[in-house]
């Protein structure tokens, strides 16, 4: 969401919420492509104190790979990863039986190109923000609360106004909600859509066009957990991680 930015000669003010995967991509995507003749003041906003390293291994698809070939990042994430792709056909997918213990019995494996490429989230979160161009700012602690669109005497939009947990505030252009699932930007964005669009009588919660914009839950869970390969190896040593550092998926992944 954004407005006009209020004159040609200004840069154009981009205030990204969340400086994780999706809004550190980003960053390094504007990075890129940022024309001198168009310049840009790219603002990230972090509700946590530093680049968060938490998550486990994580596999990186054919497509996500072809950006990031695209960006210049694959030399870096290659080094970094426990499998690089090497453009083959490989198994993306392999399903087993959780109740098989024996004998490792798969039963379907989904074959693409690439296979799967892993590596551990904080490496891909690293090579990622090591290419933040150095001139936009990562602002840290700072908790989107909500955005407000500021109007000029037309009634116009002339820009945005960011709300802080720290009860400050910042202004920018256009703002971009990389703030994951549970995206306050667009809870921000669906209430001030229904207070313009929706009538007055329908509650929010309610609104047919607004309500599906907050994720709830869909009743299907996953178990995924961590298992250290020391203890793995007492249990079973023969165990088929052992043979492919291939993420065990599906079915086993809780056992
Ligand atoms: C268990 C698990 C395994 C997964 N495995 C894979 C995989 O193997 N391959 C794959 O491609 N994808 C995988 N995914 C999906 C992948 O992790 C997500 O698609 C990706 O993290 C989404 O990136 P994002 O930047 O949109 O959101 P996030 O990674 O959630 O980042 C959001 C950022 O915004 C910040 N933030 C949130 N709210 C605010 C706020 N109000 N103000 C300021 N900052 C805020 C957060 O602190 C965070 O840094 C997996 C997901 C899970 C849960």
């Amino acid at each position: 969401m954004g407005a006009p930015p209020a004159t040609a000669t200004q840069r154009l003010r981009i205030a990204i919420c969340g400086a994780g995967i999706g809004g550190l991509a980003l960053a390094v995507v504007l990075g890129k492509f940022e024309r001198p003749e168009a310049p840009i003041e790219v603002n990230l906003y972090e509700r946590y104190p530093e680049i968060a390293m938490l998550g486990a291994g994580i596999s990186v698809w054919q497509r996500t790979w072809r950006v990031m070939e695209l960006l210049g990042l694959d030399k870096e994430l290659s080094d970094a990863a426990e499998r690089p792709p090497n453009k083959t056909m490989g198994p993306g997918f392999v399903y087993r039986r959780s109740d098989r213990t024996e004998d490792n019995y798969t039963f379907y494996r989904i074959m693409m190109p690439y296979g799967s490429s892993s590596m551990h989230r904080a490496d891909l979160i690293q090579v990622l923000s090591r290419n933040v161009p150095s001139r936009y700012t990562t602002h840290w602690r700072k908790k989107v609360l909500r955005y407000d669109e500021i109007l000029n005497d037309k009634g116009e939009v002339s820009h945005l106004e960011l709300h802080f947990e720290d009860d400050s505030t910042a202004e920018a252009d256009i703002l971009i909600g990389a703030d994951g699932i549970r995206s306050t930007v667009r809870t921000s964005m669906y209430d001030i859509a229904h207070r313009r669009d929706c009538p007055d009588t329908v509650d929010r919660a309610h609104c047919l066009r607004c309500s599906p914009a907050t994720p709830t839950w869909d009743g299907v869970v996953a178990y995924r957990t961590l298992v250290s390969t020391e203890k793995l190896k007492k249990i079973n040593p023969e165990h088929d991680a052992f043979r492919s550092t291939l993420c065990v998926r599906a079915l086993h992944a809780s056992s």
